[in-house]
């Protein structure tokens, strides 16, 4: 019986020709050379010999995968590094990050930061964080923090089993939601004199507009969900450096927790970074022109864009992004009826993809932040952040302004002037 079946269906034949076909992909059959690198899905990889178990680069797909190698190599060459690592979210980069640390160090970030870092600072890494207001301490004072780190360590604590050391100085900026601007060319120096880590997030304004380790930042982190990927579908994070010492140490942790991306979600990040310097150009224009139209507008009452106040661009910033935020000129409720009206732009988390996004910070990406400190910080209920996108900058505009109207009293506000055209 079971040999009529294998008659019927060829199964004997079938298992040659399977096994013909496994083994076909392990030989170079085809010497082609194609321009577009292939995408490689296999999770392990014939080793040629026991002598060679360590010394392969490619074993088993956790620990290393072609098509993750090349972004990773592209991610590094577009940060002016020497190293870069690819996460499965920029959260995994960020845990990886933290995982440097030893028991008795710390780390030093500013108070205004994406609101899943904060989170998982404050209820994973718990009192491993102090968050300071970088735009009120000087130099001096940071250098004090670490001076005063160093005498309260060997004098004062003696009796402390592990006195707590800052190893970490960890940036954003520009800043999310409120688009801060932290210079850190001399705070990556004055890390280096202390022997601290300077860690930039690089997320908002992409290695196009600012490259952190040509200015003494010793790591580069990047949500590459946002722009880097730009098409909204991928979730991915990334860390760069130049530090071989450091790189050895985050490749260890990179397959030792095993939060890598797939091969696919590299492929298709490595499409899109071949568009990023043309997408981040356009979506910056596009920012221009919809801050400055919404600058003076009565139902606003305060845009934030880094772009609007060019007096106070340090030298590592070569552009301001396209990140917007403003408050509204009301309540909740007008920021309901404002989001309701908007025709084409979809509320919605996320940033840094093609198609414009609003977001209401206070509940959306800051929601688990405590209320107290999101007012203290200014992420009040009338705060809402844009994400201009590469559409034609007056239908994005439009949209708003249509908007923007719906809860305007005096219907009169838009004149002939209003429209700056730039
Ligand atoms: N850093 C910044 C500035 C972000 O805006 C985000 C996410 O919004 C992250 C890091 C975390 O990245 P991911 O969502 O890829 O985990």
């Amino acid at each position: 019986m079971i040999k009529n079946i294998n008659k019927i269906f060829n199964i004997k034949f079938s298992r040659k020709c399977f096994s013909k076909v496994i083994s076909n992909d392990l030989l170079k059959k085809y010497n082609n050379n194609p321009v577009i690198k292939p995408l490689t899905f296999s999770s392990t990889f014939k080793i040629n010999s026991l002598n060679d178990v360590t010394n392969e680069k490619f074993t088993y797909a956790r620990s290393n995968n072609p098509t993750r190698q090349l972004l990773e190599d592209n991610l590094a060459i577009l940060e002016n590094g020497k190293y870069g690592l690819t996460y499965s979210s920029g959260s995994g980069a960020l845990t990886c990050l933290t995982h440097l640390l030893n028991e008795n160090e710390t780390i030093l970030t500013c108070h205004d930061l994406y609101g899943g870092s904060k989170r998982y600072f404050n209820t994973v890494l718990k009192n491993k964080v102090t968050y300071i207001d970088f735009s009120k301490n000087t130099l001096n004072d940071i250098e004090n923090m670490f001076k005063n780190e160093l005498n309260t360590n060997s004098k004062v604590n003696r009796t402390l089993i592990f006195p707590k050391k800052i190893k970490i100085v960890f940036i954003e900026t520009p800043t999310n939601p409120l688009l801060h601007i932290i210079p850190f060319k001399n705070l990556g120096a004055l890390c280096k004199k202390y022997n601290k880590l300077l860690v930039v997030d690089n997320t908002f304004l992409t290695p196009i507009f600012q490259k952190p380790l040509d200015y003494n930042a010793d790591i580069v982190l990047h949500s590459i969900s946002k722009y880097i990927n730009g098409h909204s579908d991928v979730i991915m994070g990334g860390l760069v450096t130049n530090n071989k010492q450091i790189y050895d140490k985050l490749k260890y942790l990179q397959n030792s927790l095993g939060i890598i991306p797939s091969p696919f979600d590299c492929y298709i990040v490595n499409r899109s970074i071949k568009t990023l310097e043309i997408r981040m150009k356009k979506h910056q224009n596009n920012a221009i022109y919809i801050a400055k139209n919404l600058e003076n507008h009565p139902k606003i009452k305060k845009v934030i864009y880094p772009g609007l106040n060019k007096e106070n661009i340090p030298c590592h910033m070569k552009g301001f992004g396209a990140m917007i935020s403003f408050y509204i000129n009301g309540n909740i409720n007008d920021v309901n009826i404002f989001i309701k009206k908007l025709k084409n732009i979809p509320l919605a988390e996320s940033l840094g993809g093609i198609e414009t996004l609003i977001c209401h910070p206070a509940s959306m990406t800051h929601a688990s932040v405590d209320i107290k400190e999101k007012n203290n910080i200014g992420i009040t209920d009338n705060l809402l952040r844009l994400s201009v996108g590469i559409e034609d900058k007056k239908y994005i505009l439009d949209d708003i302004l249509k908007a923007l109207k719906s809860i305007e009293t005096n219907k009169n506000y838009l004149n002939d002037h209003f429209l700056l055209d730039l």
